[in-house]
C-alpha cells in the first residue's frame, strides 16, 4: 500500500489516479485544508477504484501515530501534504514552519518506528531562488529562500539528507517541481484554488470563464525577450507519472544513492505573454489583461535542466504548453458547470 499524504490536492489527486493505473493500493491522508473530500468520488469515477481515506492533520503527532498504527501495510509514502501559498507564508511564517515541518517529521518518525523505508518528497524549484545560470540542474546552488514557504522546502530537503546519512536503509527521493499546470483528460480533477488564485494559469482560466475581469501581468520590464517573467510550466499528469517512476525505483531498489534529487520540468521556459497566447490557441479566447509592476518576491526567469531526470528515471515531460492549457480550460468549464454549486 502506498500512503499519499495530501492526496486530495492538485498534484496528489492526479498521482493517486496514476498509482491506481499501475495497480497499486492507495491510502490518502489529507486534512482537507485546501481540498475537498469529493475528489475521492471523482478519482473513483476515473479509475473505478476508491482510495482509502483518512481526514487527518499529520502535523499533530498523536494523529500521525494513530494513522500508522491503523495501517501496518504501508510500503512507501508520497508526501505532498503541505501549505503552499508563498504570499500567505510571508504573513503567517509560524503556520508554515509548524505545518510543513511537523508533518514531515511526524511522517519520518513513524517510518522509523514501523520500518517503512521509502519516501518521495514534494520539493520545489523555489530552492534555486534567482539562478545565476540557466537552465538549473540539481547541483545548482541553493539560494537563500525568498519566503518561509521556500525555506520549509529547503529545510525539509536538509532534514531528509541528514536522515539518509545515518539511515542506510532509508531510500529517499526529493522531486523539485517547476510550475505544475493542466488537469486530467477526463476533466474530473484539476487545480482548485480557494478564493482569488495566486497562480497564473488558474487566474487565466477564471478570467476566460468570466469570474475575473482581467489578468494582471506582474511586470513587463524583466530582462527577458518580451519583458515578462519566464517559468517552466509542467503538465500535472506528466508530473504525476514521474512519481510512479520514483516509487518503482524505490520499491525495486533501483536508486543509486539513498538520497536522490530530481528536477521535474519540461526544460523550456515560457513567458507570461507566451502563456496568454498559448491559452488563446487552446481556448479560442483572448484574455483581457493589464500590466502592473513586478510582484514582490518574484524571480525573473527559471527553467529546468531535465537531463538527469530524463536519463536516470527514463521519464520525460510530453505534454505541450497548449495541451496543458486546454485541459486546464476544460477542467475550469467542467467544474463551473457541474461541481461548483453542488
Ligand atoms: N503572474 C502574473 N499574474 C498573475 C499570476 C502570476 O503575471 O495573476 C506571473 C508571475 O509573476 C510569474 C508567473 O506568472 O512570473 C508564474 O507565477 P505563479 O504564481 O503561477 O508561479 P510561481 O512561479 O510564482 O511559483
Amino acid at each position: 500500500m502506498i500512503l499519499v499524504t495530501g492526496g486530495t490536492g492538485f498534484i496528489g489527486s492526479h498521482t493517486v489516479v496514476e498509482l491506481f493505473e499501475e495497480g497499486m493500493d492507495v491510502l490518502i491522508a489529507d486534512n482537507l485544508s485546501n481540498s475537498y473530500a469529493d475528489v475521492i468520488d471523482r478519482i473513483e469515477k476515473i479509475t473505478g477504484k476508491r482510495p482509502m481515506f483518512e481526514e487527518i492533520d499529520l502535523a499533530k503527532s498523536e494523529k500521525a501515530d494513530l494513522l500508522f498504527e491503523k495501517y501496518p501495510n504501508i510500503k512507501a509514502i508520497i508526501h505532498f501534504a503541505a501549505s503552499k501559498a508563498v504570499g500567505e507564508s510571508v504573513e503567517k511564517p509560524l503556520l508554515y514552519y509548524m505545518n510543513n515541518l511537523n508533518s514531515l517529521m511526524n511522517v519520518l518518525e513513524n517510518m522509523k518506528r514501523h520500518s517503512i523505508n521509502n519516501i518521495v518528497f514534494s520539493s520545489s524549484c523555489t530552492v534555486y531562488g534567482e539562478p545565476d545560470e540557466l537552465p538549473v540542474h540539481e547541483q545548482s546552488p541553493i539560494k537563500i529562500a525568498n519566503s518561509p514557504y521556500g525555506n520549509t522546502k529547503q529545510i525539509s530537503e536538509e532534514i531528509l539528507k541528514d536522515i539518509s546519512k545515518i539511515s542506510p536503509d532509508m531510500n529517499i527521493i526529493s522531486l523539485r517541481y517547476f510550475n505544475p499546470i493542466g488537469a486530467h483528460q477526463s476533466s474530473l480533477i484539476g487545480e482548485l484554488p480557494i478564493g482569488i488564485p495566486n497562480n497564473l494559469v488558474p487566474y487565466i482560466t477564471q478570467t476566460g470563464y468570466g469570474i475575473r475581469e482581467e489578468l494582471t501581468v506582474f511586470g513587463d520590464d524583466y530582462n527577458t525577450p518580451d519583458g515578462s517573467a519566464v517559468r517552466d510550466y509542467i503538465d500535472v499528469v506528466d508530473l504525476s507519472r514521474a512519481h510512479i517512476v520514483a516509487i518503482h525505483r524505490l520499491l525495486n531498489n533501483e536508486n543509486k544513492k539513498n538520497y536522490e534529487v530530481f528536477n521535474l520540468g519540461t526544460g523550456t521556459g515560457s513567458s507570461v505573454f507566451e502563456v496568454i497566447n498559448a491559452f488563446k490557441k487552446a481556448s479560442g479566447l483572448k484574455i483581457k489583461y493589464k500590466i502592473s509592476g513586478r510582484r514582490e518576491g518574484d524571480i525573473e526567469k527559471v527553467w529546468a535542466d531535465t537531463s538527469f531526470a530524463n536519463k536516470e528515471l527514463g521519464w520525460k515531460a510530453e505534454t505541450s504548453l497548449e495541451q496543458s492549457l486546454k485541459t486546464a480550460w476544460d477542467w475550469e468549464n467542467y467544474y463551473r458547470k457541474n461541481l461548483e454549486n453542488k
